[in-house]
């Protein structure tokens, strides 16, 4: 526990994301460093499509608190090391956090999409 915000464990067993940090499920990994991890969305939505997180576990980005804003940072960071690997840095790139239910978020483990490899359209549905 790190902070009175982050209620969860570093990581949790059953957590899918949680797995593929620790490589029991497999995913084509993009990217990593020590807490960030980006790694290829099985479902893709555009050409371009991975998701990076931190590899402790935090719900969303409504869990997070004061004392995550570095690992926020760095989850940031990767998204736009993955940009740059993936070849989306010159045409441009969007990155979306789903919190909760009206924004669709089907995955508990905090994670930010990369999209990019077409124009994207705006606003977003
Ligand atoms: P959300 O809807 O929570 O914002 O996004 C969850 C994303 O996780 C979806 O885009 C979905 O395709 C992706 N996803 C779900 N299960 C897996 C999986 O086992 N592996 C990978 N690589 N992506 C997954
Ligand atoms: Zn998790």
């Amino acid at each position: 526990m790190t902070s009175p915000a982050s209620p969860e464990a570093p990581t949790t067993p059953k957590c899918l994301f949680c797995r593929i940090v620790a490589r029991e499920i497999p995913a084509t990994i993009v990217w990593e460093d020590e807490h960030a991890l980006a790694f290829k969305d099985l479902n893709p939505q555009a050409p371009v499509h991975c998701l990076v997180i931190p590899k402790r576990h935090l719900v969303g980005i409504h869990h997070a608190g004061k004392d995550d804003v570095d690992l926020l940072g760095r989850v940031f960071h990767g998204a736009r090391e993955a940009a740059e690997l993936l070849g989306v840095s010159g045409t441009g790139y969007r990155l979306v956090v789903n919190q909760g239910e009206h924004a669709g978020q089907s995955v508990f483990h905090l994670h930010m999409h990369l999209l990019g490899g077409r124009p994207l359209a705006w606003p977003p549905g």
